[in-house]
């Protein structure tokens, strides 16, 4: 993309109504705007971060055998007149008529519609484990919209479903789902810690929250320093194997980590007193197990080996796609602005020409663009009419991982700069060889890619 014919709206000034550094910066990133309290537009750059979290969600989750799909973002509410939850869920619930008078909700969640997919087409034994999901808007009329993206009220989440013979088949979906979910965090330069959580409105004894640590987190948490020390890396995990997947969910979750919601002095105690830390964490994902707590209200059968009727076991399974662009900025900025990891950056590399105008100049940017492109790398070149200056600080502020400086002085040697954002090093070297460089970076990450959902 040429960033003179891109749509950027970079703001100068720190926005007032910003309250934490990850909803200033999406505003003076020109990410979004808001719309009404907690309601977003997607501005180009905002949209192109949502699409790749979502990507990571859809390739991990395809990756552990669960199915995509979409349903609609307005539901019926004789469905949840069905389950009892149209009246227990209170005003956070969005709730509309059509023309006919006919009472429409614009989903929370979707626990009662999946249901009711499954009991229209699925009927034996031999047709589980069934595990769906979809990444699909959600609106919930948050009492305090705030932070940005953070606690929206329109937002967008992925939920996911599994459908299970036996309550032990069930758990095996429950562990696979927290596998997938710390590749996916850690995929996004994220450490999210399983903490044992409580069952809330949804209900249900095997709960786990993925929290990562931020001072401007909404949780209050308390854990065994230990549990940081975790990582899932780039381990290779059978999700067919019942073992592996236990093994994993007793590494990460045999140490102690709660919310205050589920907190307990006496537990915590027995940790050793150097290892105990209390902090602020951004919840960004949820697993459940229910049981039968939907399939048997709603009728979620299926025929078991010896012919009897026995509701599903159900479990659901909720990303914060669009809260985690607000959660990795808050891991990953400095005064200057964004720092995206390479995982997620929107683009691959940005290109500064520090001398647009200059024939000799432009025409080693082209090239590079050019090159970078064929190369199946995605570059943002600043070929605005613009002092360096402005063009470093719109760089530094947008947080492209890496940068290639183009100048009239280094090409007199046939060299350009490659800068890391991070770190702010920078290293002299041809324009190919900085190009090759971006590829070797860029490989493993381009390797996890699968098919679009
Ligand atoms: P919270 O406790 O933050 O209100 P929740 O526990 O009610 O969230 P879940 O039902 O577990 O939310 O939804 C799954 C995920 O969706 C959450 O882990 C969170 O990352 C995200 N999420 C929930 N509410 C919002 C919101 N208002 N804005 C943005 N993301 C949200
Ligand atoms: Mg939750």
């Amino acid at each position: 993309m040429r960033l003179s014919r891109y749509f950027l709206p970079v703001l100068k000034e720190d926005p007032k109504e910003a309250q934490i550094v990850s909803h200033r910066l999406m505003l003076r990133a020109g990410m979004i705007k808001q719309q009404a309290a907690g309601i977003y537009s997607w501005l180009p750059l905002g949209l192109k971060l949502l699409r790749r979290i979502e990507q990571i969600v859809h390739e991990e989750q395809q990756r552990a055998g669960h199915i995509p799909m979409l349903m609609p973002t307005l539901q019926p509410a004789d469905l949840w007149r069905e389950s009892g939850r149209y009246d227990d869920y209170g005003e956070e619930m969005l709730r509309v008529q059509d023309r006919h008078k006919r009472d429409l909700l614009y989903g929370p969640t979707n626990e009662e519609m999946i249901t009711d997919i499954f009991r229209a087409h699925v009927g034996s034994y031999k047709d589980l484990p069934l595990t769906l999901y979809h990444i699909q808007w959600k609106f919930r009329d948050e009492i305090r919209p705030r932070f940005g993206v953070m606690r929206g009220r329109e937002f967008l989440m992925k939920d996911g479903y599994n459908f299970d013979l036996t309550k032990e088949a069930a758990l095996h979906a429950y562990n696979r789902h927290l596998v997938s979910y710390l590749r996916s965090y850690e995929r996004m330069g994220l450490q999210a810690i399983p903490m044992r959580a409580d069952g809330g409105p949804i209900g249900g004894d095997y709960t786990h929250e993925f929290l990562v640590l931020a001072e401007t987190g909404e949780s209050e948490v308390f854990y065994d320093s230990q549990i940081t020390d975790l990582t899932f890396g780039d381990r290779e995990i059978d999700y067919d194997d019942v073992a592996q997947c236990q093994a994993v969910l007793e590494e990460f979750t045999s140490r102690y980590a709660r919310t205050d919601e589920t907190h307990d002095e006496a537990v915590y105690a027995e940790v050793p007193e150097d290892r105990r830390r209390t902090a602020r964490g951004i919840e960004v994902g949820q697993i459940f197990y229910f049981g039968t707590k939907y399939s048997e209200p709603m009728g979620a059968t299926v025929r078991d080996s010896s012919g009897a009727q026995v509701p599903v076991h159900m479990g659901s399974h909720g990303i914060g796609v669009s809260r985690l662009l607000g959660a990795i900025i808050e891991a990953n900025h400095d005064d200057k602005g964004i720092i995206w990891p390479e995982g997620v950056t929107p683009f691959h590399v940005g290109i500064v020409n520090l001398k647009q105008g200059d024939a000799s100049t432009d025409n080693a940017c082209e090239a590079i663009y050019a090159l970078l492109r064929t190369r199946g790398l995605d570059p943002l070149y600043d070929d605005r009419d613009e002092r360096a200056g402005t063009k470093f600080a719109s760089m530094d502020l947008i947080g492209l991982p890496w940068r290639i400086t183009v100048g009239p002085r280094g090409l007199a040697n046939n060299q350009v700069e490659l800068t890391n954002r991070r770190s702010g090093e920078s290293i002299a070297m041809t324009p190919e060889e900085a190009v090759v460089r971006l590829e070797q970076i860029y490989a493993p990450i381009r390797a996890q890619a699968l098919p679009a959902a």
